[in-house]
């Protein structure tokens, strides 16, 4: 397998860092947590029957940052604090209060982050930090002999951004020459402590390249692989088809390429036209790395059959790293037992890698109880009623083009500013205020029973009318009633959905110390009774002022779940896209009258390759389309993204519709009001006005500053006026002084209006 969790199967790490960083334990103690963890992986997967065990799988942090640390590439802001090699890393990662920390970044369509790499002409690279190499010796001391895996050299540079101080005409790829050198140093190391292969990771082919990219990759593979003392090379492709890089590798003379089989089912068709396959051995990916699916073993032998025709060796493996799923289905103790069987994590998946290997080698015979348990569960899932819903089916058969499309927005316009008879520079927040101690005490006192539903709901009642009054204290226009109810934006629906089904354990690392908990989306998605309306109503009828109701939005749900791969998720999206539409109309039955539906994922699930960009837009913004068209005109669609740098998702932003886009900009100041203009967006628009990342609270002068830059791209009657997202990260201590701020920058515009 290509890579494990490293977060601990009760989250260890999670809880040794934050220690750590809280000064409650020292380094001694969170490296004595690190190393029983890789132990414990290391033992766990020798037992398991690999043949090769990935090694420099654990991180601190990050595995980006974790090169970048390998090979001396620390800023010079964090060098000069002087601190210790680990409290270097985690400035890089953290900052500390002098020094802002890089910048994080989504790793390719993945929901991990990792951290952005600054690289300038004056970058020295050096083997500065021997990490690979320890943690070689460590396992081996451990008797357990494994296969260090590193991040590529074309990865790193690919996924690094200039330094501040670079001139422009300066690319980290510039520095590839010097950076491979020092490649070099860590392979001949690694040979020298034993190591027989190394892994070397470089997912960026994935994505499209130019043809002096492949170039460089063939250049650098070519000097790694004529080096005297090194271990055989693998290197590992993921999250797609490796396109022109597979017949660029295996022109050079490394010993292996893995290659994902699961994410593209094309891929194993095109290898069988490269040549120079024949002498290197084939990784092949056939166990999905980033979801939950038991393997269907039987169709993947069937694919590794095949292969042996094309490479000299087939070996099999996992798509990608198993970062990106939980340890071990069996700690959940409460999953639907029809769902279970269904269902790999980590340890069943490196199962299915030791199954197949032994099918190839030693026949099937050696492993049928194995292919047959497979095989039940396979046909299990297969056939499953539980899959299958005829009325969404029929429901969305019976769909036209008018279940896409609202009225022209003028008449929408119209109609809304009859209902709303809202101000110019209306204000409004993005949804969700501070989630107080009390509200996570209240939410963890259901969960153990301490208190009962009615008590926990007269608890959130509570805080919304406390909310509520605030914003009208403070004079806000249109009001949200906070998301108090809710633990996560995803998690809270999906458990309200049928389709569904969550864990207790079954969390990934999101980044560092943090961690994720999605749901598993198995069958047919459909609402059975309506889920926001009765705190949305009653949250209304504290106020005059509009609440805003507020939905997750289809692509949101599914990027942030593990979804089903039995069809294409265009198909789930629709009716996922179904349920929300409901809820839209039931808010609006309720007397709501601005509704918000969030896509802050819409960006993230766009493909790695341009090729595929057009149909995933197409049935993305459909889903949103079909999710939020259900409603009269009167009622105002909002929506809102994290992020303002759109690039080729802005024609879709336009496409999606919504009457009101909130989006991330106060970082950002107001350039994206621009991107949005040279595109016809003549929609109402809400650029956050104040960073909500940061403790600070703004002065009403820095937002009448931003609010006036606004203004010199968007007429005053399309602006709204909010901060950016998050609220609830913060305490109420902040927000109240920025939120009002905020409101008296708008009434200051108003005035000169
Ligand atoms: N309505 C959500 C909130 O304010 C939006 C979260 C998000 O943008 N990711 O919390
Ligand atoms: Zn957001």
């Amino acid at each position: 397998m290509l890579g494990h969790p490293r977060i601990g199967p009760r989250r260890e790490l999670k809880r040794a860092l934050e220690g750590y960083w809280a000064s409650r334990s020292t380094e001694a103690e969170l490296r004595e947590v690190a190393r029983s963890l890789r132990a414990g992986t290391w033992r766990e997967l020798a037992a398991a029957g690999l043949d090769s065990v990935p090694g420099n799988t654990f991180s601190y942090y990050d595995q980006v940052l974790d090169t970048a640390a390998t090979f001396g590439a620390v800023p010079r802001r964090f060098a000069e604090l002087g601190l210790g090699p680990l409290d270097t890393y985690f400035a890089m990662a953290r900052g500390v209060e002098s020094t802002p920390p890089l910048e994080m970044t989504k790793w390719f369509d993945t929901n991990y982050h990792y951290l952005v790499p600054e690289i300038g002409p004056g970058t020295t690279f050096s083997l500065a930090d021997r990490t690979a190499v320890e943690d070689y010796r460590e396992a081996a001391a451990d008797g357990v002999g494994t296969r260090p895996v590193v991040v590529g050299p074309l990865t790193f540079l690919l996924l690094s951004k200039s330094a501040e101080d670079a001139p422009k005409s300066f690319r980290p790829l510039d520095k590839l020459d010097e950076l491979v050198q020092r490649y070099a140093e860590l392979l001949t190391e690694l040979h020298d402590a034993g190591a027989g292969w190394v892994q070397l990771d470089e997912p960026a082919f994935a994505a499209d390249r130019t043809p002096e990219e492949l170039e460089l990759l063939r250049g650098a593979y070519r000097t790694l692989s004529q080096l005297d003392r090194r271990p055989d090379i693998l290197v590992a492709t993921y999250f797609g088809d490796p396109g022109d890089a597979l017949p660029t590798l295996a022109s050079t003379d490394v010993e292996g390429i893995a290659v994902d089989l699961v994410s593209n089912a094309s891929t194993v068709d095109s290898l069988a036209r490269v040549d120079g396959l024949r002498s290197k051995t084939l990784v092949s990916g056939l166990v999905d790395g980033r979801n939950v699916w038991r393997t269907d073993l039987d169709a993947a032998l069937g694919t590794a059959a095949a292969l042996l025709e094309v490479a000299g060796e087939v070996a099999v493996s996992t798509s990608c790293s198993l970062l990106h799923v939980p340890y071990d289905v069996d700690a959940e103790a409460n999953l639907d037992p029809h769902v279970r069987p269904w269902l790999a994590f980590a340890k069943q998946k490196a199962a299915e890698v030791v199954t197949l290997g032994r099918a190839l080698r030693e026949g099937r015979d050696s492993v049928a109880d194995e292919l047959a348990a497979a095989r039940n569960a396979v046909q299990d899932r297969r056939s499953s009623e539980r899959l299958r819903d005829n009325r969404v089916r029929g429901r969305l058969d019976a769909l036209s083009a008018d279940s896409y499309r609202r009225s022209p927005y003028d008449a929408r316009r119209a109609a809304q500013r009859r209902t709303l008879d809202l101000p110019p520079l209306p204000t409004t927040t993005i949804g969700s205020f501070p989630q107080t101690p009390d509200v996570r005490k209240a939410r963890a006192a259901l969960r153990n029973g301490s208190i009962d539903q009615a008590a926990y709901d007269q608890r959130m009642l509570e805080e919304i009318s406390r909310v509520i009054a605030l914003q009208e204290a403070l004079g806000l226009d249109v009001l949200v009633h906070g998301e108090p109810e809710r633990n996560d934006m995803v998690q809270y629906f999906a458990e309200h959905l049928d389709g569904f089904v969550s864990t207790e354990n079954g969390w990934v690392q999101s980044y560092g110390s943090r961690c994720v908990r999605p749901p598993i989306l198995f069958g047919d998605v459909s609402r059975p009774e309506p889920i926001t309306t009765r705190w949305a109503e009653r949250a209304q009828r504290l106020t005059e002022k509009p609440v805003k109701g507020m939905l997750t939005g289809p692509i949101t749900i599914l990027a942030w779940s593990f979804v089903r791969d039995d069809q294409p998720l265009g198909e789930t999206a629709a009716q996922v896209a179904l349920a929300i539409r409901d809820e839209v109309r039931d808010l609006e039955a309720a007397g709501i009258r601005v509704i918000q539906v969030d896509e802050p994922a819409l960006r993230e699930l766009l493909p790695l390759r341009a090729e595929q960009h057009e149909d995933y837009l197409d049935w993305a913004v459909g889903s949103f389309r079909l999710a939020t068209s259900g409603v009269a005109d009167r009622t105002q669609v909002h929506t809102h993204l994290c992020y303002s740098e759109f690039g080729e998702v802005i024609d879709a932003i336009v496409a999606l519709d919504a009457d009101v886009t909130s989006i991330e900009a106060a970082r950002s100041r107001m350039e994206v009001l621009d991107d949005l203009n040279a595109v016809g967006f003549g929609r109402g628009v809400g650029p956050g006005v104040y960073d909500i990342h940061s403790p600070r609270v703004p002065s009403t002068e820095e937002i009448e500053g931003l609010l006036a830059a606004a203004l010199r791209s968007v007429p005053a009657e399309r602006l709204w006026v909010n901060p950016d997202c998050g609220l609830k990260t913060r305490g109420y201590a902040e927000v109240e002084p920025a939120l009002r701020s905020m409101v008296e920058a708008a009434a200051r515009m108003r005035a000169d209006l």
